[in-house]
């Protein structure tokens, strides 16, 4: 992304018009990040869609997010990230393994609110945190609860102003 920007810096001063004709292509902002084709949504949720796209925005703006953006473009799921949709509070990652392999699709509910242990006592998970966890299974491929709550979750949590969760 680092090069890519200073690469296209580069070509903007030396030739500006070469630039202006041909509309180089921008990196994309993290916002607009979520079409591209490495996470795929499934499932009918109607209202829930937009929902979960934003959600998954704002995860992938955070340091964390934009490790498993590059984890995702650079194939190493063997395809894409699958956010499946529901409405009946369903969070996981199923195992393809049972326990030991998991799979590329995380089961998610945007509009569920499970309650969690967090450092400001038992409060409701925004769907952000949700996605952050399934993320550290899916893509992170973390199987310990553990693992995942202090090295993805939590510190998506914190960027995104969010209490810590103290344990699963
Ligand atoms: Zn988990």
């Amino acid at each position: 992304m680092l090069r890519w920007t200073v690469f296209l810096v580069a070509v903007g001063i030396l030739f500006p018009a070469w630039e202006a004709e041909f509309e180089l292509p921008r990196p994309a902002r993290p916002a607009t990040r979520a079409a591209s084709p490495a996470v795929v949504f499934v499932g009918d949720a109607g209202p829930a869609l937009p929902r979960a796209r934003a959600a998954l925005e704002r995860v992938l703006a955070t340091p964390i997010g934009v490790k498993a953006r590059e984890l995702l473009d650079a194939g190493v799921l063997g395809g894409p990230l699958v956010i499946e949709l529901n409405d009946r509070g369903e969070n996981f990652t199923a195992y393809r393994v049972p326990g030991r392999e998991l799979g590329e699709t995380i089961l998610f509910d945007p509009g569920s609110r499970p309650l969690v242990h967090t450092e400001r006592g038992r409060a409701e998970a925004a769907p952000e945190t949700v996605l952050a966890h399934e993320i550290g299974h899916a893509v992170f491929k973390l199987t310990s609860e553990e693992a995942v709550i202090q090295a993805i979750e939590n510190p998506i949590r914190d960027e995104l102003g969010m209490p810590r969760r103290s344990r699963f």
